[in-house]
């Protein structure tokens, strides 16, 4: 085959492919934020400069050197900048004004000195050398700014990030030895040329994708494990997650209590006020939940207005501490409505959980815990399966709850329950 026809077949293959990337971009999820769903455009545009490039690099070999020069550092310099231009835009970020003036001064400046060299020396060495260090620049500026913005847990952008920082040092180490150094009959070279730009798509357009997947999974996944009404956990992240947060604490030697608790009389919130302030109570009593939690601590809503906590490194005595001032807490904490003020309560089943307690079974025993402080008259913590601590209030216990046997239910922390409460 001739060499001309050999080049004009790599351009077609490399046109193609650059073609089905491009369009497979457009089956990418795109997000609703602006720029994020921009990235796609800058992915696309990387794809068709690179492509562009290499046809200008072709035209060397048909003696059209100027514009083989020319062409070829514009296309590779932009192909750098919509790399820069796909990381910005996947985290959101606008480009400022005074970034995309230097962008235009820096391919006006390529331009320019490509041109004074071609008109001064035939050597092709510094037309070279400055398309080395104009893609070097734009490409360590999104590996930087890549830094700066990724989510270090997302395996996507790792990814992302490592395939920029490999192309800096392919384009350092790789670049000077390719250009310079190796000496190949044209055809070869132009062949070698079109192997590293389709090598060049493929990982940075793989790169992308795993990024745009796994945010995407990310995204999904704590929607999946979000309550919409309060913004709280819900039950699919207790049965996916807790486990595991559960061990872990037990490998760290710490203890794990958990609290149940379920407003009371809710329905008559309801029944009064209707559904919507219904939903605002239990906002409401979410946000009071979550305001006495500490760092490291679970909030869950298992569904309707019972919520459930998972308190880390905190033994018994401390747990039934903190749910009483939580229990004090929300009786404290009324619900302001137009002129009303709704005073809500609640219930509470706390329980420690034993080494090697699976947290499924276990949740039943804490629920037994919570029936029962129902059935005591509401608004009190009972643990499952502790001695007695505190007597009983006889407002909140029925009269036949004397001192409970160990190891039977009994009442934690049974405060007098103020007027207001009642
Ligand atoms: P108890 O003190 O025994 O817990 O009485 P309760 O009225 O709180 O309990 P019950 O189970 O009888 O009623 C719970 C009510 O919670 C019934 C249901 O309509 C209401 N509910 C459940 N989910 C929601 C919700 O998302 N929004 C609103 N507004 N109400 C809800
Ligand atoms: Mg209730
Ligand atoms: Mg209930």
């Amino acid at each position: 085959m001739q060499t001309s026809e050999l080049l004009f077949l790599q351009i077609a293959v490399l046109g193609v492919i650059t073609a089905v990337g491009m369009l497979f971009t457009y089956a990418l999820p795109a997000p609703s934020h602006k720029h994020k769903a921009s990235s796609g455009l800058y992915a696309r545009l990387f794809l068709l400069f690179l492509w562009l490039s290499y046809g200008f690099s072709n035209l060397q070999y048909i003696d059209m050197a100027l514009l083989h020069s020319l062409g070829q550092n514009l296309c590779a310099t932009l192909a750098a900048y919509m790399v820069y231009l796909t990381v910005l835009k996947r985290f959101g970020q606008a480009l400022p004004k005074t970034q995309r003036l230097l962008i235009l001064l820096h391919i006006a400046c390529i331009e320019a000195l490509t041109w004074v060299m071609h008109y001064y020396t035939e050597n092709m060495v510094f037309c070279r050398l400055l398309l080395l260090l104009s893609t070097l620049m734009p490409i360590v500026a999104a590996a930087l700014k890549m830094l700066m913005l990724m989510n270090s847990r997302s395996i996507g952008d790792k990814v992302l990030f490592y395939i920029l920082v490999g192309a800096v040092v392919a384009l350092v180490l790789g670049g000077p030895v390719y250009m310079f150094a190796l000496q190949v009959a044209a055809d070869h070279q132009s062949f070698i040329t079109f192997g590293i730009i389709v090598i060049a798509m493929i990982v940075f357009m793989l790169g992308f994708v795993v990024s745009v997947m796994h945010s995407l999974v990310i995204r999904l996944k704590k929607q999946i494990y979000r309550d919409p009404l309060t913004a709280c956990k819900n039950r699919n992240y207790f049965y996916d997650v807790a486990p595991t947060i559960v061990r872990k604490a037990e490998l760290h030697c710490q203890s794990v209590c958990m609290l149940v608790c379920d407003i009371d009389h809710f329905k008559s919130i309801n029944d009064k006020y209707g559904h919507l302030t219904g939903d605002k109570a239990l906002r409401h009593f979410s946000q009071l939940l979550r305001s006495q939690l500490y760092p490291g601590d679970i909030l869950i809503r298992m569904g309707g207005e019972e919520f459930l906590m998972l308190l880390l490194d905190c033994d018994l005595n401390r747990a039934s501490e903190r749910a009483e001032m939580l229990r004090q807490h929300i009786a404290s904490q009324p619900l302001a409505v137009n002129d009303d003020a709704i005073s809500l309560t609640a219930s509470f089943g706390l329980l420690a959980l034993p080494a090697g307690a699976d947290v499924f079974e276990i949740i039943g025993e804490a629920d037994q815990a919570l029936y029962q402080a129902k059935n005591n008259g509401r608004n009190q913590i009972i643990a499952y399966g502790q001695p007695f601590i505190q007597t009983p209030d006889s407002t909140t216990l029925p009269a036949s709850s004397s001192a409970p046997a160990p190891g039977r239910h009994t009442e934690l922390g049974a405060v007098p329950a103020t007027a207001q409460e009642k």
